[in-house]
């Protein structure tokens, strides 16, 4: 599994890891057990995702060594205000007693507190308890701003990302920052993507599916990536991705897919608590 460095010291990422957004309290502990056992070392939860429990129990259950997995978790919409209060929350839930990376989940424009929280953020960070702290569907605006008043760059920023939305003009400002991008969605969330007839073509051409050449592109840009499925052949699909290559004119043609089109919400909106 191939890992990329954070502009934290030392604290490296694997590039794969497994989301788990919807998938059921009751299930999540029997879905990550089964993505450790196909190899997976990074799973990503949140705490609005209600299976924090259920992802620890499996963290704990797989006999890793602790330093062998990579735990991300998020702090809800609801808790800006009180990040450390609810940072204690998920460690409880997920009983350890540190993640790997805790992410603001949304930056919540209208509520305006992004700034406190990531002043809490750092005091975690600084108190060891997170390895690395980061944001997801941060704009550059509002990148930009935690850089100007605090004193921490995000190690992270997780966006919507597929091939129907590229984000060029974020990932640019990441990589000009020192701040790695992590795909979500990155499949396109089952809404049409892996059918479209571009991707057809090249998995024909390389005798992978077409989520293998999605994933694929995603790790030639650099970007980290974090599947979801619950069905055990998928989950090993989806990880099977580190020994083939997409040639540079086949990048180009998934970069020709972009229609700047989201699937999910928007940050500049996105204001439920
Ligand atoms: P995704 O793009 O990973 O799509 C998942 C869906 O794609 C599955 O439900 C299934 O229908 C399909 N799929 C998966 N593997 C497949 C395969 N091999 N072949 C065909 N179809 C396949 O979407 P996602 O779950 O929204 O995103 C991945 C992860 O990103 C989430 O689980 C979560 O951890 C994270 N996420 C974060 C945010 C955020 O706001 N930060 C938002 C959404 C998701």
């Amino acid at each position: 599994m191939n890992s990329l460095m954070l502009n934290t010291d030392g604290v490296q990422i694997p590039q794969l890891g497994y989301g788990v957004w919807q998938i059921p309290a009751d299930e999540a502990e029997q879905a990550v057990a089964t993505a450790f056992k196909t190899g997976y070392r990074h799973v990503d939860t949140a705490a609005a995702y209600g299976n924090e429990e259920g992802v620890g129990r499996a963290v704990r259950a797989s006999g890793l060594p602790r330093e062998k997995v990579f735990v991300t978790t998020k702090l809800w919409n609801a808790d800006h205000s009180r990040a450390e209060a609810a940072f204690d929350e998920c460690l409880a839930r997920l009983g350890l007693d540190h993640v790997d990376l805790f992410l603001i989940h949304w930056p919540v424009p209208r509520q305006d507190r992004y700034v406190q929280a990531w002043k809490a953020m750092e005091k975690i960070y600084r108190d060891g308890r997170a390895r690395a702290i980061g944001t997801s569907n941060f704009t550059v605006a509002n990148l930009t701003r935690l850089m100007e008043e605090t004193d921490i760059t995000p190690a992270i920023n997780q966006i919507e990302l597929h091939p129907y939305l590229q984000q060029r003009e974020l990932r640019a400002f990441h990589e000009a920052n020192g701040i790695l991008t992590e795909a979500w969605g990155p499949l396109g969330q089952g809404k049409g993507l892996l059918e479209d007839p571009a991707l057809t073509v090249l998995s024909e051409k390389y005798g992978k599916t077409p989520a293998q050449i999605v994933l694929r592109w995603h790790l030639q840009l650099g970007n980290v990536v974090i599947p979801k499925s619950v069905t055990p052949a998928r989950i090993a699909e989806n990880v099977d991705v580190f020994h083939f290559i997409l040639d540079s004119e086949d990048m180009a043609a998934i970069g020709a897919m972009n229609k700047g089109r989201r699937l999910g919400a928007d940050p500049e909106t996105f204001n439920v608590t």
